[in-house]
This record gives structure tokens, sequence and C-alpha cells, in this order.
């Protein structure tokens, strides 16, 4: 099973499924990446705040697997935006996960009313520079967020990473990436749990058609619209049925089905607003 990939502004290549641990406990993070990596994935979605960055490395060093062969995301932490603190976190990431470089940083939030996410971007393009992470991208960035940061600094985001899931489709920062090759990561692709995506009938029906689960219908939304996602679970058999997505096809009319799943008016979200984590 070979999972495509896409091709990011920078030049890299991103496999468009991955494996996501947020919530993953520090002490459950080294077992749960490493069946991740047995089960197939190549692609781990970490942050410095969720506090399981060593598992996450001693799951990679434990798996012999090469390093070019990974695909690695960390995150610059809210707290860490202002003057050279970039720096020092991500070589405190670097040195968590036991690696030489990640191949995507990204900062976590823009946090608006500190007024400090420009100042982290401009860290970021340096890190970039210094060779510690291959691409660079921001999350939970609103179009507003992003024009301010391509004005002041020219450079594009290779990725912003934000809610997005059939209840909620953030029309305004897609339209901003498709009209500036930037490309669109799914966190909560399944809505965390937290929206009643699996019971919605259009979900529903699919699933019966492909005889696969509601969960592997999201996953086959997403990918069909373009989005790069990374799941997460605890569970192997959850692991591995999140993989097992590249044997159907969504009809175009199922894809619209459960397009009409958003309400349109915002209520689909199930995490923070990004204009209110400060
Ligand atoms: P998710 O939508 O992936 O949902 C995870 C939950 O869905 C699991 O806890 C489990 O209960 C359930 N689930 C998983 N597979 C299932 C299956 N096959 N059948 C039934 N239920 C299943 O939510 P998430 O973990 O929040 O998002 C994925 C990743 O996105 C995270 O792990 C993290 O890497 C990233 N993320 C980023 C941000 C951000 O601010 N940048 C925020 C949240 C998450």
């Amino acid at each position: 099973m070979t999972v495509p990939t896409v091709k990011l502004a920078s030049g890299y290549d991103i496999p468009q499924l991955g494996f996501g641990v947020f919530l993953v406990p520090a002490d459950e993070a080294e077992r749960a990446v490493s069946e991740a990596l047995e089960v197939g994935y190549r692609h781990i979605d970490t942050a410095a705040i969720y506090r399981n960055e060593e598992g996450v490395g001693a799951a990679i060093a434990k798996s012999g697997i090469p390093r070019e062969e990974l695909f690695v995301t960390t995150k610059l932490w809210n707290d860490r935006q202002s003057g050279e603190q970039p720096h020092d976190a991500i070589r405190e990431s670097l040195d968590k996960l036991g690696l030489e470089y990640v191949d995507l940083y990204l900062t976590h939030w823009p946090t608006p009313q500190k007024d400090t996410y420009v100042n982290a971007w401009e860290k970021l393009i340096e890190i970039r520079d210094a060779g510690l992470s291959r691409s660079i991208g921001v999350s939970n960035h609103l179009p507003e967020h992003l024009d301010r940061l391509v004005a002041e600094t020219g450079v594009v985001p290779s990725v912003d990473q934000i809610e997005l899931h059939p209840a909620l489709h953030q029309a305004d920062v897609l339209a901003w990436a498709e009209a500036n090759g930037m490309k669109i990561e799914a966190w909560g692709p399944l809505g965390q749990g937290k929206y009643p995506l699996f019971e919605n009938p259009a979900v529903a029906a699919a699933a019966e058609a492909h005889g696969k689960s509601p969960a592997q219908i999201v996953i086959r939304w997403h990918l069909q619209r373009g989005f790069i996602v990374f799941p997460k679970s605890v569970r192997r058999e959850r692991m591995e049925q999140n993989l097992d997505v590249f044997d159907f096809e969504l009809t175009a009319d199922e894809i619209a089905g459960i397009d009409a799943i958003d309400p349109g008016d915002g209520s689909g979200r199930v995490g923070s607003h990004p204009l209110e984590v400060n």
C-alpha cells in the first residue's frame, strides 16, 4: 500500500495520510508511534505542547526506518513566538525527537492579541534557512493573518493546518490556499469524535455502499478533496483501518452529500476559534 504524496511549495513531498498524536500521553507515545510505523504510517504529526516528542523520537529511533523515508512535523507553542525564542524552541524539539531536522515546522496558533505571529514566521524562515526544518508552515491562521505574513516577509507558508472536517469546511482559508499555492492540512479530521459525523446518513450510506467504516468514509472524503490528514487513534486496529482507504473511491454524489453536512454557519466547529486563543 502506497500513500500518495502532495508536493509542497518548498518542493518537498508530504504523505497525504499520516498519524497524529494530540492527546497521546507521554508514556504511551512510544508504543503508539511504534505501532503506527509498523502498520505503515510514515508521516507523524506532533507538537511541543503535546509533550510527547520524546516518545515519538524513541519510536522513530527504534524503528530503524531510514530518516528520509519519514515525514515528521512539530509545532512552535504560543508562548515562544517572540524575540529569538523560536530558535530555542526548535532546538529543544529536535533534541527531544532525536532528529537533526524536522520535515515541517509550524507556528501552532496566531494568538493575534499578542501580535507576535509575524515575528514567529520570520524566525521560522531563518530556521528553514538553517536547515533545521525542510518546510515551514502555520496552523490555525485565518486569511487576515496569512495576508500579513506574506505582506511582511514575502514567504507563503507551505501549509496551514486548520480544523477541517465535513461539518466545518473553512471556505475562506481554502480559497486563500488555492490562490496562493498553499496546502491545507485538516486537523480533527474525524471531528475529534465530538461531532456526530459517523451517524450522518450521507456517511452511513457511503459506508454501507463501499463496505467500509464511517471513519474510513470521512478519511476518504478528505483525501478526495485534496486535504492532508493524520487521524489519531491509540488502538492498533483503528490505525490499520484508517490507513486502509486506498481501495475504493467515493462518487461525486457521495462527496456532495458529505459536503452538505456543514451547517454553513461555523457551528460545526469542535475546537477553539483562532481569534480566541491567546
Ligand atoms: P481526530 O478527528 O483524528 O479524532 C480522533 C478521535 O477519533 C480518536 O480519539 C478516536 O476516538 C476517534 N477515532 C479515530 N479513528 C477511529 C476509527 N477508525 N473509528 C472510530 N473512531 C475513531 O482528532 P485529532 O486527534 O484532534 O486530530 C488529528 C490530529 O490533528 C491530532 O492528533 C494532531 O496531530 C492534529 N491536531 C492539531 C491541532 C492544531 O491546533 N494544529 C489541533 C488538534 C489536533
